[in-house]
């Protein structure tokens, strides 16, 4: 199948054919037939497997043939990276058309806040919105979303655990009854199924998600006690000439720890956590995405969605508390099938969970052997049970070190 099977308009396909987009991947070709057709679908699909044209195109396809200066489509997203990023996509289809899009997000200064309202009040045909930023707007009262035909929602499950369901709904409210709605996800949570039910009209429903990183991707896993963990990572980064390397790690403390370690070994390392101002964040990410910075450290929040090129390689220095969070983390190599590499540390704790992941998957993940200056590793015993000091009601207590 071919770009051209779909009857786009002439100066949509020049947008295509300029970013090198030759054949639909396999979500956009199931997709955009549905989307064309107008009807409410709810489109699942791993990290990486093409969701943003598979939305994007059919809209600015029908846009163009019925141009007028009104806001037309609805795309609300979890992050303020989402949103860019979907905006500079946006920005290279519709290069060639008269199709209008702005992004609207937080953390940008007062003149910004202006260029969005007059962008809504005159008639963007795209908005690109996170929902905290998009109520600001509804609250002032000057938003008229009655020429809204489309509602996008991207990253579904990824809004919904950031807890923007009630932004989610109360945004809903401000839209017509009478619309489109297209909801993707890169999971199918019983929780995203609920608010499918809730928001989509009789939808067809489009699964490409298989439970398995992109079949490019090298996996290995070393078994390390803690006290190994971040001479493990200095080996395996020393002498890489990668130019663009992923460490993730579980929390937001420990991605600082990381950093200054690592910039004390002189790696040529940034960190990236939601401390950040959206400034720094956006600098941050635009150096790595110039390869002027080497190697990223993040938490999970950078490990969907957001689209950077030709990462060769990915470290889980803790396993993810989630199988999905591995296959999303791990998706962020070997995008549209080139190769690249993903490695997890795993301590003793994690063996459980590590399993959890292969079994997931399918697959046992080869477990290398750590280089001899670091000594002996444990065993994989992922059916240990590990005694925590047990807390009230159960759960574990914490104690904090001094
Ligand atoms: P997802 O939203 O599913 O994670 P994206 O839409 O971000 O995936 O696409 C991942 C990458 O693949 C992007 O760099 C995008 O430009 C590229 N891509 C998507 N579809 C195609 C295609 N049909 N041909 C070439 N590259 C594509
Ligand atoms: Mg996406």
């Amino acid at each position: 199948m071919k770009f051209s099977d779909f009857n786009f308009e002439p100066e949509l396909m020049e947008g295509l054919s300029s970013m090198n987009f030759e054949k639909p991947t396999p979500i956009q070709e199931l997709s955009i037939p549905i989307i064309s057709a107008g009807k409410d679908i709810i489109g699942c699909a791993q990290t990486g497997t093409g969701k943003t044209a598979a939305f994007l195109l059919p809209v600015i396809n029908k846009i163009i043939k019925e141009h007028k200066h009104v806001v037309n489509t609805l795309i609300i997203v979890p992050t303020r990276e989402l949103a860019v990023q979907i905006d500079e996509a946006m920005q290279g289809f519709g290069y060639f058309t008269p199709v209008t899009a702005i992004a609207i997000f937080g953390g940008k200064d007062g003149i910004s806040f202006e260029q969005e309202k007059k962008a809504l009040t005159q008639g963007a045909n795209i908005i690109i919105a996170t929902p905290g930023r998009l109520i600001a707007h509804l609250n002032m009262g000057y938003v008229k979303f009655d020429s809204i035909e489309h509602l996008i929602l991207d990253e579904a499950d990824r809004m919904l655990d950031m807890g923007f369901s009630d932004d989610l709904n109360k945004i809903i409210s401000f839209l017509p009854k009478q619309r489109q709605t297209i909801m993707f996800s890169a999971t199918m949570a019983p929780k995203i199924r609920e608010l499918a039910k809730k928001i989509l009209n009789n939808p067809e429903q489009v699964n490409i998600a298989v439970s398995k990183p992109a079949a490019g991707v090298l996996q290995g896993a070393y078994l390390v006690y803690n006290t190994q963990k971040m001479a493990l990572l200095k080996s395996l980064l020393t002498g890489k000439n990668l130019s663009s390397i992923l460490i993730f790690s579980s929390t937001k403390d420990k991605v600082k720890e990381l950093e200054r370690d690592l910039l004390r070994s002189k790696f040529n390392i940034a960190a990236i956590h939601s401390d950040l101002e959206q400034d720094q964040r956006t600098e941050v990410l635009r150096q790595f995405k110039n390869k002027n910075i080497q190697m990223l450290v993040a938490t999970d929040v950078l490990s969907r969605g957001i689209d950077i090129d030709s990462i060769g390689l990915v470290i889980n220095y803790d396993v993810p508390r989630d199988a999905e969070d591995y296959i999303h983390r791990v998706g962020r190599t070997a995008r549209a099938e080139t190769t690249g590499v993903a490695l997890t540390l795993i301590n003793p704790e994690d063996m459980r969970k590590f399993k959890s992941i292969e079994d997931l998957i399918g697959d046992e993940i080869k477990k290398l052997p750590l280089p001899p200056q670091l000594g002996e590793g444990p065993a994989y015993e992922p059916n240990k049970k590990f005694e925590r000091p047990q807390g009230r009601g159960g759960k574990p207590a914490f104690r904090k070190k001094r």
